[in-house]
């Protein structure tokens, strides 16, 4: 035994150095391959705060008659008078209105000037307003909707834009400010 351990000690205690490193290394790979998962899991959470919330549309195959316009005027042919425009008209074949986030409705109206609107709030400050609907039968204040319900079908009630017929005028608001709507969909002339 003694002979044995003077001949095989040096590799015992070779081994068992090598066996602790091996152990050491091992649980600090453990914890380094650790380590990428929490970052690679909080990216798309950072990713969705910096994006552009992805609104659905709220006509579908929606063709824009007006866009949005802060400074720039528009002709109003109705009016008879040049005049920003905050929100975009849309018309569509399918007449349908959908809701395009998730929200509540804070406001159903009517008005000579826009007809009868819809008014949903959604999270993170945004207001979406439906103009120019044909009627409030299917939508009540007060009630939650999910996007894409419907919630009505366009019209030309909105007497001051009665001469483009049929449409929605839909506006987009962050924070109580009109903002362009094709910041948060996908928008085409046709
Ligand atoms: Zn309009």
């Amino acid at each position: 035994m003694k002979n044995f351990m003077k001949k095989y000690g040096y590799y015992l205690l070779a081994f068992t150095l090598i066996l602790v490193v091996g152990i050491s290394v091992g649980l600090g790979g453990d914890k380094k391959g650790g380590v990428p998962e929490t970052p690679t899991g909080n990216t798309p959470t950072e990713q969705a705060s910096t994006t552009p919330v992805e609104m659905l549309s709220p006509l579908q195959n929606a063709e824009v008659l007006k866009w949005f316009s802060d400074t720039e005027l528009f002709y109003n042919s109705t009016l008879k008078q040049w005049e920003s425009h905050k929100g975009v008209d849309l018309t569509s074949e399918n007449t349908d209105v959908y809701a395009v986030l998730d929200g509540v409705v804070t406001d159903c109206s009517y008005s000579y000037s826009d007809g009868y609107c819809v008014t949903i709030r959604h999270d993170d400050g945004l207001v979406t307003k439906y103009c120019s609907l044909a009627n409030l039968d299917n939508i009540t204040k007060g009630a939650s909707v999910c996007r894409g319900d419907k919630i009505g079908e366009i019209s030309s009630s909105a007497s001051f834009e009665a001469n483009e017929g049929g449409h929605l005028h839909f506006v987009v608001s962050l924070n109580g400010v009109p903002v362009d709507p094709s910041n948060y969909l996908t928008l085409e002339n046709k």
